[in-house]
């Protein structure tokens, strides 16, 4: 059996936040305003598998209005999350995701997040893919107002 997911997320970018992406920091002058450390990558993937799933949403499972979740790491929201996944049954084919950022470039970090990302998943690097794309300077994204992510994943059982 197989299930495809998508998630997404939209953050504001502000000063005097880090810009974290994938369980990275990426040096940046701006970073993800958030209740929670605000990294928009790993909020869309834990969405992608709580929804290929079928449990629940982010929002759900860790809620803002929750002073719990208040600077929360996000590598242990998404690492409780595919517990939840696991413990269906479900383990991950495959992830791949999209990142709306202006600046900075992302490639010199792409190896470093994909890392990352595996390592909190215990999966394979190959498992796992991101590109970023610009905003062509126009909009939120284009003027470093906001990051947009996009993650789709598929999840198999037998
Ligand atoms: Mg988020």
């Amino acid at each position: 059996m197989i299930r495809v997911g998508l998630g997404t997320d939209l953050h504001r970018l502000v000063e005097g936040r880090k810009l974290m992406l994938g369980g990275i920091e990426i040096p940046f002058e701006k970073g993800e305003h958030g209740h929670s450390d605000g990294d928009a990558l790993l909020h869309a993937i834990t969405d992608a598998l709580l929804g290929a799933a079928g449990i629940s949403d982010i929002g759900e499972l860790f809620p803002p209005s929750d002073a719990k979740w208040k600077d929360a790491d996000s590598k242990k929201l998404l690492a409780s999350a595919y517990e939840l996944v696991k413990g269906q049954g479900w383990s991950i084919e495959n992830i791949d995701c999209v990142i709306k950022l202006e600046k900075p470039k992302f490639l010199p970090y792409r190896q470093a997040v994909r890392e990352s990302i595996a390592g909190i998943l215990g999966i394979d690097v190959s498992q796992i893919f991101v590109k970023a794309k610009t905003g062509e300077k126009l909009g939120d994204v284009g003027t470093s107002q906001s990051i947009e992510t996009e993650a789709v994943c598929l999840l198999s059982k037998d």
